[in-house]
């Protein structure tokens, strides 16, 4: 069994804040900032270009893969992280593309986040010849992977509604009708258990920051099926995904397997604070951080639609389709997140509508959730989003 007071004990976590925002920025281990001054002190400090030998950071990108691919259910060897998930998702439906060359259709959902939508319309339009990005709604992703299908993108759990795709459902049917399976994990990776391997999922990518509590900027994963990983080509061809990159070889060969996904320089100071918060995944196993984020979430949705009839829930009623975050639709959300922010209850808006709440076992608790509840209650209960301090909107909602 997870001990999770042990686990909310590594966390900083600010007096008076319930944090119910980790599903956009997880928060910091408290091992964090020693090992990161360790790190730019005695390894950068002192070792200067040799750390990249003596520290081990040349390795640090595929050694923090296999930390990751335990919790994500991949082959160890199949992860690899640096850049962002932006360009991780665009190696990956680029790869995915080129693996199925006699056809044209990328399928995703509106539910998908615009980044992996945005990714897609560029790269259509550079690749011209007809490549199409449709997008359906989820509940109609199931039928449309038809044999016109050569990519199927989809993020298994909704970033604003926390509805959770069947992985290996779509996958088989994608499967069965010729189509690669580019699965997004940002909002499943540290959330709820993901087998990969078991689903036969082709290539899966997933940020660092947001569940994982990486920290801001930490870099995102590819995976690539081991079946895939000697024949996948990886888009952006830089040279540490290169076989030998210190033969500075003037033409492109690939790396072995996922590690030819790698691009250019990892970030190192980024990828050690990643470590740290691996430090405490190490401690964690994925099924008791599901049956209590599953616990922690209906306990919040009992409580809040007893207190607050005008909030509309947003996401599945149902948790076994349900990621590990929860929404509710409120005309006035921007207003009211403010309100609750300003009353040290973190969560976040989506617009139009969506106050968005997430539920992380390894730093809240039930007495966190009652807490949260009975502020929830007061804000909606006495109106007070209703000043014009709650209602200017700031860049980063
Ligand atoms: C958070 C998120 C992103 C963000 O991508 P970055 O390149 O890390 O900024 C992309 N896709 C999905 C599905 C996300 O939830």
């Amino acid at each position: 069994m997870t001990d999770f007071a042990a686990t909310k004990a590594m966390f900083q976590l600010p007096e008076g804040v319930i944090y119910l925002d980790g599903n956009s920025l997880g928060p910091l281990p408290k091992a964090a900032p020693a090992r990161i001054a360790q790190m730019m002190t005695a390894e950068w400090g002192e070792m200067l270009i040799t750390g990249w030998n003596k520290a081990g950071w040349m390795a640090q990108p595929m050694r923090i893969g296999d930390r990751i691919a335990r919790l994500i259910g991949a082959e160890p060897g199949h992860v690899a992280t640096g850049d962002t998930l932006s360009i991780k998702v665009y190696q990956a439906l680029a790869s995915a593309l080129a693996m199925n060359p006699e056809r044209r259709v990328i399928l995703s959902d509106n539910g998908n986040f615009p980044s992996d939508l945005y990714i897609a319309q560029g790269l259509t339009q550079m690749l011209g010849q007809g490549y199409e990005l449709r997008v359906v709604a989820p509940e109609e992703v199931e039928a449309s992977i038809t044999e016109e299908i050569a990519v199927t993108m989809i993020t298994e759990v909704d970033y604003r509604t926390g509805r959770k795709h069947d992985m290996a459902a779509l996958t088989a049917k994608a499967h069965a009708v010729g189509a690669v399976t580019v699965w997004d994990l940002a909002h499943s990776a540290g959330a709820v258990p993901v087998d990969l391997a078991g689903a036969k999922a082709d290539f899966a990518v997933g940020c660092t920051y947001k569940y994982l509590n990486g920290g801001p900027g930490a870099p995102a994963f590819i995976y690539v099926a081991p079946r895939h990983a000697g024949r996948a080509l990886p888009a952006l061809s830089g040279w540490l995904g290169h076989a030998a990159p210190f033969d500075f070889d003037l033409d492109y060969r690939a790396g072995a397997g996922v590690e030819r996904m790698r691009v250019g320089t990892p970030p190192v100071i980024q990828m050690t604070s990643l470590e740290c918060a691996l430090d405490i995944w190490d401690m964690v196993d994925m099924a008791d951080v599901r049956a209590k984020a599953i616990a922690l979430s209906e306990q919040f949705i009992a409580g809040v639609e007893a207190a607050c009839p005008m909030l509309e829930l947003a996401s599945p009623r149902d948790a076994s389709v349900r990621g590990s975050q929860i929404s509710f639709r409120f005309e006035h959300g921007y207003a009211a997140m403010q309100a609750l922010i300003a009353r040290g209850v973190v969560g976040d808006f989506r617009a139009p509508d969506i106050m968005r709440f997430g539920f992380t076992p390894l730093y809240i608790d039930e007495a966190d959730v009652d807490a949260a509840v009975a502020i929830y209650a007061e804000v909606m209960n006495d109106r007070l989003w209703d000043r014009d301090e709650y209602k200017t909107r700031n860049a980063v909602t």
